[in-house]
């Protein structure tokens, strides 16, 4: 077995956090608490060529490989989960899921564009009626002249109210006792269309503060036949697969909140004196750090295990199901010791634990809750029932 990272990787890993050491770290706090990125960060990704991901340069990607990604990804999530979520949908949900299903022109159309940041990208997939239960979802596609007329709801999503494009999924009537899940079709809208609206999704306060989020209403809106991604009746499949590519993301990102936890309460416990003592020197401060270094080490071989497998072209949904699984669990309970260890100085913002802490629980919820991981790893030991 070869653990060692390539140059490749290396590299991307270096491009990466310089970024986000130098030009987001720095803003992070303020970001959370103006609610709003700066446009600016989304330029600067494109002109690095973070956005372009694993997508090939012939499409104006950046050709990296899967784990290349997860280093990124761990990079960013260090620095700002809402940065890091930004671009995982971007990325991992909208444009790997293209690459997968989308025919050549779809391909040419929209991925050159995507990686260079001239259009943003979201997932419209959660509604209010269907979240885990994707399969239940309510938003219909009525075939008309020409293409198909969609009219639903989607709630919590990302980038949406800065996107040009969204991968919409919608029911088209259903067949022959098809199963509701067979009607499920996945179609790539530009936002501009009539009857796409969006609008801040209301009474986010808890995390993510720096992302956008929306809620979106379609009504009676128009999607020619060609803007189909995947085939009619494909879209749970192609749903799934988006989040494959999505999970991985999230546990790096997760990883990345993790190691972010990790290094500020070393640095805490190594100067905070108590009792005429550094806290570091405590057994109970010793034995928490010593949980936190090994959680994250082991979900570090986790993630970087699924992106090795997805490289070698295998399957990796139950690889990348643990790794987001353990990664996103093993970041909260670090958050929270995190904060813990800084005592009355965690509670406040003038340190960056409380952030990691508030961001943290949006990755044990998102692209899956860890109800829904432990259901994909059981099934997968188990057996479907
Ligand atoms: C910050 C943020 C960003 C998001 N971005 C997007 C996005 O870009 N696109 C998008 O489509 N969605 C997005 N979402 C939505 C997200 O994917 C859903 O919130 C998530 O899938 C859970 O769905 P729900 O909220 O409807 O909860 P529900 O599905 O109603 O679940 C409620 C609770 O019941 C549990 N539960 C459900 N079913 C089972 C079961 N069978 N067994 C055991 N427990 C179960 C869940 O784990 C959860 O604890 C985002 C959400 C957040 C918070």
């Amino acid at each position: 077995m070869d653990f060692s990272h390539s140059e490749h990787e290396l590299r991307w890993q270096t491009i990466a956090r310089d970024f986000a050491q130098r030009e987001v770290s720095p803003i992070a706090r303020e970001m959370d608490e103006l609610g709003a990125m700066p446009p600016s960060i989304v330029s600067r990704m494109a002109e690095l060529g973070l956005l372009g991901s694993t997508i090939s340069s012939d499409l104006g990607g950046s050709d990296m490989t899967s784990v290349a990604l997860a280093m990124v990804y761990e990079e960013l999530g260090r620095a700002c989960s809402s940065v890091r979520g930004f671009m995982t949908v971007h990325s991992s949900l909208v444009m790997q899921c293209i690459n997968q299903w989308g025919n050549d022109k779809q391909k040419s159309t929209y991925l050159p564009m995507l990686a260079s940041g001239q259009s943003i990208g979201c997932y419209c997939l959660t509604e209010p009626e269907a979240g885990s239960d994707a399969a239940n979802i309510q938003t219909t596609a009525t075939p008309v002249d020409g293409g198909y007329e969609l009219r639903g709801e989607k709630i919590w999503i990302t980038n949406a109210n800065i996107a040009s494009l969204a991968i919409v999924f919608a029911k088209l009537p259903i067949v022959d006792n098809q199963k509701p899940h067979g009607a499920i079709t996945a179609f790539l809208i530009d936002t501009s269309t009539k009857g796409f609206q969006r609008k801040k999704m209301p009474g986010k306060e808890l995390g993510h503060r720096a992302s956008d989020h929306a809620h979106i209403t379609l009504e009676k809106c128009f999607v020619p036949s060609e803007n189909i991604l995947g085939g009619e009746r494909q879209g749970f499949k192609v749903a799934m697969s988006a989040l494959d590519h999505g999970r991985l993301g999230v546990a790096a990102g997760a990883l990345g909140v993790h190691q972010a936890c990790l290094d500020a309460t070393v640095s805490f416990v190594r100067s905070r004196k108590q009792f005429g003592s550094r806290i570091g020197d405590f057994e109970m401060i010793q034995a928490s750090v010593a949980e936190m270094k090994a959680s994250l080490e082991a979900s570090r071989y986790l993630v970087y295990l699924a992106a090795w497998k997805k490289d070698t072209g295998e399957t990796s949904t139950l690889e990348a199901s643990i790794a987001k699984f353990h990664a996103t669990e093993a970041a909260l309970k670090a958050a929270s010791e995190a904060v813990l260890i800084h005592g009355g100085r965690g509670y406040s913002n003038e340190y960056p634990v409380e952030r990691y802490y508030r961001d943290i629980k949006g990755l044990q919820i998102y692209e899956g809750t860890s109800h829904i991981q432990r259901i994909v790893i059981a099934r997968n030991v188990i057996g479907k029932p």
